[in-house]
């Protein structure tokens, strides 16, 4: 945090509290997360009574009003906590679910449900991806249909993180099927909903305290949130601020990686002195500092772009292909200085590895960043 232009005492305080509460409440608990593939609501009720929950949303409904230069701090410190499917659990309901309802709710449904939001006592998913539809979202092929009160819809979702744990779920699906990306609409679907249910909660290979659901909606009522065929824009505007909690989220694990690491190879001996002492070992590390400190600075002047309301859609992909690649190979290059012992699972850095293969796919995969990239140099 030394020496960053971008940050104030309001960025500071947050990761320093934000810090403390994962060194409290995340470290000695996370391994049973993991275990039990989910995190307790109870956590997250305590990060929201923290004010973690509400960063960017409204004063007026409890939240702190903050911009994108919060997001970036809050997800690079729970990405610093070794647990990636627990920071993925909070950070799809602050930065990633939550944002369509804060930019696209009436102010009756504001007022219904932001204030338990904020709170952590209504947790949020975001349900775009289908098992046919993922990278290419305007192949969704859920339904939605007028009712004589409302909205129905039908059709499936797949890989959706909170589908179980979460309590509302922001839905995409097509109002008018020949409309193109016109024909999109966002709906908000209560648990419990008549012709909702969770399908099947998926195994994965990390993010293991992270639950990730098929989604089935069956004839389901739904509300609609925000205007009627401007769905599609919608998910490309909250793309931007997911994609910079992603980054920051990938950018925070590589430099605990990396961190760990040195410490590992300060430490462990062969050939009769520290692995620090080899060149090869030393300058691979030193590399990925730099790396990860040129990672750093592009997350931050995104979010700072982002915050004073300039178009960077150029440099929020840019930070999702760089850190989501950046944090494959810096788990990579750890675990192999941790040699056997990091192929181990009761070592961090194992879970590190598996839980950072995703970061190159989710919520925006490499090549399509690289092509959002390419399409405005
Ligand atoms: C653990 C997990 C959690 C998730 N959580 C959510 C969630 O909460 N909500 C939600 O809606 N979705 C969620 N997703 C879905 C995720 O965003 C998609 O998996 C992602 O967008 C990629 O879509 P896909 O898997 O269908 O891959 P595809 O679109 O089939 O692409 C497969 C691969 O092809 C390549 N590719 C794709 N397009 C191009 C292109 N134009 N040029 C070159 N190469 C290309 C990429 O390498 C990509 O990884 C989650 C996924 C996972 C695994």
């Amino acid at each position: 945090m030394t020496g960053n232009p971008y940050f104030d005492d309001t960025h500071r305080l947050l990761a320093e509290s934000v810090r403390r509460f994962v060194e409290k409440e995340v470290l000695p608990h996370g391994e049973a997360w993991e275990a039990q593939g989910a995190v307790p609501r109870e956590v997250l009720r305590k990060m929201g009574s923290l004010g973690f929950l509400g960063l960017r949303h409204p004063e007026a409904y409890g939240g702190a009003g903050l911009d994108a230069l919060a997001t970036a701090v809050l997800a690079e410190e729970l990405g610093r906590s070794t647990f990636g499917g627990f920071a993925v659990t909070v950070l799809v309901h602050t930065d990633m679910a939550s944002p369509h309802l804060r930019h696209a709710g009436s102010p009756a449904q504001l007022e219904r449900w932001m204030p338990a939001i904020v709170k952590g006592e209504c947790i949020t998913a975001v349900a775009v991806t289908e098992a046919d539809a993922g990278s290419d979202v305007k192949a969704i092929r859920t339904r939605a249909t007028r009712t004589a009160g409302g909205w129905r819809l039908d059709g499936t979702k797949m890989f959706i993180t909170n589908g179980v744990l979460a309590d509302l779920y922001f839905v995409a699906a097509k109002s008018d099927p020949a409309g193109g990306a016109r024909g999109v609409s966002m709906f908000a679907v209560r648990k419990g909903a008549r012709g909702f249910s969770v399908g099947r909660q998926l195994d994965k290979m990390g993010w293991r305290c992270s639950d990730t659901a098929e989604l089935v909606f069956d004839g389901c009522e739904a509300e609609l949130l925000g205007e009627e065929g401007r769905g599609f824009y919608a998910i490309m505007r909250n793309f931007q601020n997911e994609r910079i909690a992603l980054g920051a989220m990938a950018l925070g694990e590589a430099a605990k990686g990396l961190e760990l690491t040195l410490a590992y190879v300060k430490e462990r001996r062969a050939f009769g002195a520290p692995l620090w002492e080899k060149q090869a070992v030393r300058q691979r590390l030193a590399r990925l500092a730099a790396e990860i400190e040129a990672g750093r600075r592009l997350v931050h002047h995104a979010a700072w772009l982002d915050s004073r309301g300039a178009d960077c859609v150029k440099e929020v992909s840019m930070v999702k292909a760089y850190c989501g690649e950046l944090v494959n190979r810096a788990m990579y290059e750890c675990l192999q200085f941790h040699g056997g012992a990091g192929f181990i699972r009761e070592t961090a850095i194992e879970r590190m590895y598996r839980d950072a293969r995703v970061q190159s796919i989710g919520g925006g995969a490499t090549e399509v960043m690289l092509e959002e990239v390419a399409k405005r140099l």
